[in-house]
C-alpha cells in the first residue's frame, strides 16, 4: 500500500506498554482501544517512532519509592511537582512490554523515556526537569520532519506533554484524540485540551488524517 504521509510527517506513538491496558499496574481506562486506531493510522504513515516508559525499579515517579504516600498523591521534587504512580514500566518487566497487538513492523525508531532514577519523563522530548532532552527532536529535526501527529497513552500526560514540546522544539503537532485515552486525574483532562490549544497543537480525529485533503500533496 502506498503511504499517504511521508517524509515530513511522523507518527509519534506513546507508550502502548501493558502496564497502561486494562488489568495492567497504572491502567487507562479503555486504553487497548488505541491499539486497532493506532494500528490503522500507521499503515499511512512512512515515519513511526514508537516511545517505551522505561523505569528503574526504584524510579522516583514511583509512590514506592516515597515512605508514607499513596499512589496518585502529589508531592515536591527537586525539579517541582510530581504526581506518585503505582509501580508501572519496570525495565525489562512484561508490563513494560508493548501491546502485542500493536502492529507497526515498520516504526523506525524505540525511544525510552524515564530511565534517569531521579527525574520523571512524561515527554518523549524533555524530561520532568524540562532541561534533560532526549534527542528526539534532533533526530526528528535530522530526519526532515516538520509535522508530528501524536497518538497513545495518556492523552493528558505522556501524550499532551510530547505535543507541547513538540511545538517547543519548532514542529507542526496535532493530538489525534481518537487514537488516545486520558488518566483524567482531577481535571487534567481538560486542562491539558486547554493548553494545548493554547499552544497551537491542533487536535484531530483519526478520519481527519485518513481524508485525502489533510495529507501534503
Ligand atoms: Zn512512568
Amino acid at each position: 500500500m502506498e503511504r499517504r504521509y511521508g517524509g515530513q510527517d511522523c507518527l509519534l506513538v506513546i507508550d502502548v506498554q501493558n502496564d497502561f491496558m486494562p488489568g495492567g499496574a497504572l491502567a487507562v481506562p479503555h486504553g487497548d482501544e488505541v491499539v486497532p486506531v493506532i494500528n490503522r493510522l500507521a499503515a499511512h504513515f512512512d515515519h513511526v517512532v514508537l516511545t517505551q516508559d522505561w523505569h528503574p525499579d526504584d524510579h522516583v515517579s514511583f509512590s514506592a519509592s516515597h515512605a508514607g504516600t499513596e499512589p496518585f498523591q502529589t508531592t515536591t521534587l527537586h525539579y517541582g511537582e510530581q504526581v506518585l504512580w503505582p509501580s508501572h514500566c519496570v525495565q525489562g518487566e512484561p508490563g513494560a512490554a508493548l501491546h502485542a497487538q500493536l502492529e507497526v513492523p515498520h516504526a523506525r525508531l524505540l525511544l525510552r523515556k524515564g530511565h534517569h532514577r531521579a527525574v520523571d519523563s512524561y515527554s518523549a522530548f524533555v524530561e520532568a526537569d524540562r532541561k534533560t532532552r532526549t534527542g528526539l527532536a534532533g533526530y526528528l529535526h535530522e530526519q526532515g520532519v516538520r509535522r508530528v501527529f501524536c497518538v497513545g497513552l495518556a492523552t493528558d500526560y505522556c501524550v499532551a506533554w510530547s505535543a507541547l514540546d513538540a511545538r517547543a522544539a519548532g514542529f507542526e503537532a496535532a493530538v489525534i484524540e481518537d487514537a488516545c485515552r486520558a488518566i483524567d486525574l482531577q481535571g487534567s483532562l481538560q486542562a491539558a485540551w486547554e493548553r494545548l490549544a493554547a499552544a497551537g497543537v491542533q487536535r484531530l480525529q483519526s478520519a481527519d488524517l485518513l481524508r485525502a485533503d489533510l495529507a501534503p500533496a
